[in-house]
């Protein structure tokens, strides 16, 4: 297969070489680095991507899980157009965000209040910063394998080993304020909360540990909110990417377990840039600048963002939502996944290829081999700390990558992201290049 890569995609390898010269390790993103050499794409439209080369693959990236309409849909292209025309930024307050944030209320179950950020990252850091002036507390407890973006206070317990943060560079104290503890376990999270009486804020990813590898048991989330609430501590659900997914109104709607505060980015955005940190009116008190803009006068958190809320992202994002507010792709895209989940678990069973893809909402995940986890879409009792395996990429991962990308598909890894725009033909297409695949695979 890898030589098969090779030879196929030479435009790509050329690319690959030449950007090493200009970008460290010649990629822009961490998960866009691929062995041998990562493809360079040229353009999107709908569920399909073609690469410099006009190969066309069906996407399952799509742009890291912001694109639940599809790429380049019509009324996203036209709303940003419109805007593009008339200033990119204004330098001042719009309707557009107005209509933006009225919209996310409208459909977040916990949003009283928008505060809007550039991306996913910004929207965590500042969540947290406003749990700790909220509580007037210092430490926050985050789960291993949780992923919230790359900024000091979530860079610690990513991947395993979890007592090493995942970056070089982030100081031992900010380390020594996060406390760490297992995911779906109720005792230890217990035991971590008991542990200090300095603690400002739980966050997490209630679809479960990095896009729902280790999915969430409900039992669970219900047990955290009932001990934060019980303690007054924040408790943060970092929606970027559950969000408008799991439900319209994301996995609290989807749980009906409502936090303090929610992390929002990628769909809310339309595709562009955008995130922001919505919740209980309360602690949303806290950034308001009041009138004479002199924050050192108050207890309150500043967040003076050259793009918060800038009028393209805005443009993408009303337009996105009301779409999104039908419920039409959200529930499209969910259908779909289910098509698609059920199609690769036959290919595996009808080849006798140990593995399973399993999923909630529109993102699943793919792994094969003789290693594969225990994990079932709801069988939870079988998720233990060992099987943080998946994360670091389960057996054939990279075969399997190439393979699917020769046949037409681009897996992100060995999971993926539906969209709204992925028809049953296209889910169809997708399970015959998993079966050819596999076969290859096989006889290799
Ligand atoms: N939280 C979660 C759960 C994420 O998956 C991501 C990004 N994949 C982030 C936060 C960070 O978002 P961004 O990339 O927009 O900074």
């Amino acid at each position: 297969i890898t030589e098969d890569y090779t030879r196929t995609y030479i435009q790509s390898q050329h690319l690959h070489e030449a950007s090493k010269a200009l970008l460290p390790g010649g990629v822009t993103h961490m998960a866009r680095a691929f062995d041998p050499f990562p493809l360079y794409i040229d353009r999107c439209q709908g569920a399909h991507k073609w690469d410099i080369d006009d190969n066309c693959y069906i996407d399952y990236w799509m742009r890291h899980g912001a694109m639940l309409l599809g790429h380049a849909h019509p009324a996203i292209v036209e709303a940003v157009q419109a805007q593009v025309s008339r200033g990119t930024h204004v330098g001042g307050n719009t309707r557009a965000e107005m209509d933006w944030a009225r919209l996310i209320m409208d459909l977040v179950p916990c949003a009283e209040a928008v505060k809007f950020t550039s991306s996913g990252t910004e929207a965590t850091l500042l969540a947290l910063r406003a749990a700790r002036t909220y509580t007037g507390k210092s430490q926050i407890i985050k789960f291993e394998g949780h992923f919230h973006g790359w900024h000091d206070y979530v860079a610690c317990g990513v991947t395993p080993p979890y007592d090493t943060p995942m970056s070089a560079g982030i100081p031992e104290a900010v380390q020594q304020s996060v406390i760490l503890t297992p995911f779906n376990n109720a005792e230890a999270f217990t035991a971590a909360l008991e542990s200090s009486d300095d603690i400002a804020a739980v966050i997490l990813e209630p679809g479960g540990s990095f896009d729902d590898t280790v999915p969430s048991d409900p039992a669970f989330l219900a047990h955290v909110r009932r001990e934060t609430a019980r303690r007054g501590v924040v408790l943060i659900f970092d929606e970027v990417v559950t969000g408008f997914r799991y439900a319209v109104g994301g996995c609290q709607e989807y749980f009906d377990i409502i936090p303090d505060l929610t992390t929002l980015a990628k769909v809310m955005a339309g595709g562009l840039n955008g995130g922001a940190v919505v919740g209980r009116q309360s602690i949303m008190d806290i950034f308001d600048p009041k009138q004479d803009g002199d924050w050192r006068r108050y207890q309150m958190v500043p967040h003076p963002g050259t793009f918060n809320a800038n009028p393209l992202s805005a443009a993408a994002g009303v337009a996105a939502l009301q779409l999104i507010a039908t419920g039409e792709p959200t529930k499209r895209a969910q259908e779909m996944t289910s098509l698609l989940i059920e199609g690769i678990n036959d290919v595996l069973k009808r080849r006798s290829v140990p593995g399973c893809a399993y999923g909630r909402a529109s993102i699943f995940k793919t792994f094969i081999g003789a290693e594969a986890p225990p994990i079932t879409r709801y069988d939870f009792s079988q998720v233990d700390r060992d099987t943080q395996i998946l994360i670091q990429g389960p057996p054939h991962a990279s075969e399997l990558r190439q393979g699917m990308l020769l046949n037409g598909v681009d897996l992100m890894r060995v999971a993926g992201f539906v969209s709204a725009a992925h028809t049953s033909d296209i889910i169809d297409t997708t399970i015959q290049a998993f079966d050819q695949t596999i076969v290859r695979m096989q006889n290799e």
